[in-house]
């Protein structure tokens, strides 16, 4: 694809947005225009800012898999990749490792997708309720059939710094931010020729990328595409706890039920199980009903030690769900010749933005994948009626 005088317009200026506009204008190939269009640069609603901000070589698919461990790399790199003269990011990457546990009817699934773990070479090792209870004596392991702990390459990081970072850096590197919002488009033929803007302007574009999050479905509505992304809200609720047990890696409960420590603290929330009721679009009021009904008794059966435990805060953010598959969205959509995605990555976007990023700029300039092959997250699949599930969605 020829890049002269490209004029590349992403919408939405979170972690994924600003992942593609920084790996396009630090390839030296690239001489075309990057333009972010960001309603809101405070991130107020942004998942990128609301994010548990976690990193985990568990996943049921390859490409997820290779995604997190580019993004591992990314992230140790990042201060100084992302530098701006003396002003390097410090993400506070702590590798603390995930533990996936299953109930008496998950054993043979999560064992599943441990195998395809271990074909994708992920260090993550399969252990038994004797093995989980000697390593985790803090561990409630009665109910479980067994537990998949990452060994490297997994922990948690500062999310917020990320898409600052990022941000920062494209800046330098020449990315034009503006703050807007995208409300409409003019086309031209089966292309969009230009972005209408609620100021009153319109943008030219030749490339136009939906980076919107959670709102990405809605962008798909202003072109009359069905791109099948939805906010689903999810809350994290901040603890203390008296007697915390020491190490404990990111802790993924049968129930569905996440916590992890964050500093002297704790976080944590949960997902909808299969099958059960998760709206579109609520708004973002922390549901604290979730933390007493929900997630106490079952941290508190778990690990004993969070009966003793204090809630100090909360937030809700939107995953943006793929509610086909649970995993991104990512190159060309067939309704517009030039409308490209990089979309609904259902919870997991944080950690692969830098190599969606990476991955988005390779197809734009030399118009293929070239470090990760992510055709697997091409929209063609859901044309085909070839969903890629994510089993693994924490
Ligand atoms: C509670 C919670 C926990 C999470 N935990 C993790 C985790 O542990 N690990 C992980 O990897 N991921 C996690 N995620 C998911 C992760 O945060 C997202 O996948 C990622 O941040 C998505 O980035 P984004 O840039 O696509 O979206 P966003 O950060 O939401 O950015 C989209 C931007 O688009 C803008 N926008 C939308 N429409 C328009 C428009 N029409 N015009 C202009 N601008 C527009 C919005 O204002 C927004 O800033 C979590 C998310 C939540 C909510």
């Amino acid at each position: 694809m020829s890049n002269h005088a490209q004029e590349i317009v992403i919408i939405g200026g979170g972690a994924i947005g600003c992942s593609i506009a920084y790996f396009l204008k630090s390839d030296p190939q690239f001489t075309g225009r990057v333009t972010l269009v960001e309603r809101d640069p405070t991130y107020k609603h942004a998942s990128s800012a609301l994010s548990a901000s976690s990193i985990r070589q568990q996943f049921s698919t390859p490409v997820n898999i290779a995604l997190s461990r580019f993004g591992f790399d990314f992230l140790q790199n990042a201060p100084d990749v992302l530098a701006v003269g003396d002003d390097k990011p410090a993400l506070a990457l702590h590798e603390g490792g995930y533990l996936v546990m299953a109930g008496p009817n998950g054993g043979d699934i999560l064992k599943a997708v441990h195998a395809i773990q271990t074909k994708e070479n992920a260090p993550v090792i399969l252990l038994n309720p004797e093995e989980l209870a000697q390593r985790f004596s803090w561990l409630n392991t009665q109910d479980l059939s067994c537990g998949t702990l990452g060994l490297a390459k997994e922990g948690w990081f500062d999310g917020y710094g990320l898409l600052q970072g990022l941000r920062k850096k494209a800046r330098a590197l020449g990315a034009c931010f503006i703050q807007d919002e995208a409300i409409g488009f003019t086309h031209k033929g089966d292309a969009i020729s230009a972005v209408k803007l609620k100021s009153g302007a319109t943008l030219p574009c030749d490339i136009i990328i939906n980076a919107c999050g959670p709102w990405s479905g809605k962008l798909g509505d202003l072109l009359g595409l069905d791109i099948p992304v939805r906010a689903r809200k999810r809350n994290v609720f901040v603890f203390t706890c008296k007697n915390p047990p020491l190490d404990m890696p990111l802790l993924g409960d049968p129930s569905g039920v996440w916590v992890r420590r964050e500093g002297d603290r704790f976080i944590c929330g949960t997902t909808p199980k299969h099958g059960e009721p998760d709206p579109d679009d609520l708004p973002l009021e922390v549901d604290y009903a979730q933390f007493e009904d929900v997630l106490w008794p079952a941290l508190a059966h778990r690990v004993p030690a969070f009966e003793n435990i204090r809630q100090s805060a909360a937030w809700a953010g939107y995953y943006e769900v793929n509610p086909v598959d649970h995993n991104g969205l990512v190159g060309r959509h067939p309704g517009r010749s030039n409308l490209y995605l990089a979309c609904g990555f259902s919870g997991h976007g944080l950690q692969h933005s830098p190599g969606i990023g990476r991955g988005m700029a390779e197809l734009l300039i030399h118009g293929h994948f070239q470090t990760i092959d992510l055709t697997p997250l091409s929209y063609d699949r859901i044309l085909r009626g070839e969903p890629m599930l994510e089993v693994n969605v924490i």
